[in-house]
């Protein structure tokens, strides 16, 4: 199994190097050459016996299948459901898929912990060390912070922006009580911490001398993950059963594992709804309009609040046939004049291959966690609410409609006391999280301060 750049370079590497690479050098993501055929799997599977099945399809060669097993038994032991990612009732034919059940309690655990015991376990092999850099908004900081928390062959740096996180948020990036996890909080923004990342791994000889890799909702292992839970709702629902599958959206990761999943024959059929909010980039990219790097809107769903889905690319070059000298014009032309028109053939492609998406704004989300309280009794995060507000437009339709429930709604407590004036505990398993000892640094948003820190990681290991 290869894995080759959706622009076009013709090198192939496998599974484990794509993994460790994360972007390929002429700037595309790398995707297999071809997806393993794969049939739907039995109900009484465990999700770690699908994960074992999917990952080591994916994997071929470049890794046993009982270290496959062994690696996912460690990365879901912590969650706090024995299925990893339940199926429940919301109403008739509609169901949520909880993918919140993990250490940091949002669906980015899932892909995480597996991506985590991956490098930690290649790199023991080859004797190497790796500094992983993560830029975070809120959620994936604390994913990555928890997945690589203790790792024995991982230094991670986390860059958040200084007060624009939420307390929880930040609580469970700088809280692991690890040595190997550090923390900067930056005087600036988001997009400014992304600048920096991204600067510094385009720094060729810096990121040799400090064996720098990024985690990004791009690596490919993260989409591999993620399609298992996909897989494993239709064994449960049943194999016969077609499922419209409706994701919260906001870097298009999980809508593509769903796509993925399909393409290894692991779902009955495709229909996927991308439920994004105000930020409604992957809406219009479905409908053919160009790339373009819009303004981000702050919503309620703030895990959403993206201006360019970067796995949009991926969806482009299926549906241009994979011609990787059309994606690589598409992004070119973004990059050189800020709008890269898509092919005129685009939008009815992604159609075709079943795709589309629905907006909800921050009014209706809140309605709609008002909503699903009245119905069910269930106090949703307003991510799952964006979905479920989308599912509910197509609730005539024959099959089941799954909504994945993205995160748990104690993770976002001011929107909840919002639309149901009631505050949510954190369950148990984090119940001491605020009373945790933090460990972070809080430093200028600058590249240069940022390149010291790091550097004095490298050298306390080395
Ligand atoms: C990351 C995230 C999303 C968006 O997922 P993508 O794979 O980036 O589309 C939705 N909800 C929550 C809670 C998230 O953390």
């Amino acid at each position: 199994m290869m894995y080759r750049s959706t622009r076009g370079a013709p090198s192939q590497i496998d599974f484990v190097e794509a993994s460790l690479l994360g972007l390929a050098p002429d700037g595309g993501l790398y995707t297999p050459i071809v997806y393993p055929a794969l049939t739907p799997g039995a109900s009484h599977l465990s999700y770690v016996e699908t994960a074992v099945k999917v990952i080591s399809a994916f994997a071929g060669a470049s890794l046993p299948e009982d270290v496959i097993r062994t690696l996912a038994e460690k990365a879901y032991a912590p969650f706090a459901h024995a299925s990893v990612a339940p199926l429940t009732q919301v109403g008739a034919g509609r169901w949520m898929l909880e993918l919140h059940h993990g250490p940091t309690l949002a669906f980015k655990d899932v892909a995480m912990r597996l991506i985590a015991q991956l490098y930690d376990y290649v790199l023991g092999l080859r004797g190497e060390r790796m500094t992983i850099l993560c830029a975070t908004s809120g959620d994936t900081g604390g994913a990555a912070a928890s997945a690589f928390a203790g790792a024995e062959h991982v230094d991670i740096v986390i860059l958040h922006p200084l007060n624009r996180v939420s307390p929880t948020q930040r609580l469970f990036m700088t809280a692991t009580g690890a040595d190997n996890v550090h923390n900067l909080a930056l005087e600036g923004d988001f997009d400014g911490t992304q600048a920096i990342l991204k600067q510094l791994l385009s720094d060729e000889p810096f990121r040799r001398r400090t064996s720098l890799a990024a985690v990004n909702s791009i690596n490919w292992t993260r989409v591999a993950a993620q399609s298992v839970y996909f897989a494993q709702a239709q064994a449960q629902l049943g194999a016969a059963t077609p499922i419209r599958f409706v994701v919260p959206t906001g870097n298009f990761g999980d809508a593509l594992a769903a796509y993925v999943a399909y393409r290894c024959g692991l779902l009955n059929g495709f229909d996927c709804v991308a439920a994004v909010n105000a930020n409604d980039a992957m809406a219009r990219l479905l409908a053919g309009e160009p790339l373009v790097r819009g303004y981000t809107h702050p919503t309620l769903s703030p895990a959403m609040d993206i201006q360019l889905p970067s796995n949009f690319e991926r969806l482009l070059f299926e549906a241009v046939d994979r011609d990787g000298a059309a994606v690589a014009r598409a992004y070119g032309d973004l990059a050189s004049d800020g709008a890269g028109r898509l092919p005129q053939a685009a939008a009815a492609a992604f159609r075709t291959m079943g795709f589309s998406a629905e907006r909800v704004d921050d009014a209706e989300t809140l309605e709609e966690m008002r909503r699903t309280y009245a119905e069910t009794g269930w106090v949703v995060c307003p991510h799952t609410a964006v979905g479920l507000a989308a599912a509910r437009r197509g609730s005539e339709r024959e099959g089941a409609i799954v909504t994945l429930a993205t995160a748990h709604a104690a993770k976002f407590p001011e929107t909840v006391e919002q639309a149901l004036g009631i505050r949510p505990g954190l369950p148990d398993r984090v119940g001491d999280l605020y009373s945790r000892p933090e460990r972070f640094e809080v430093g200028p948003m600058s590249l240069a301060f940022v390149q010291d820190r790091i550097e004095s990681v490298v050298r306390a290991k080395s």
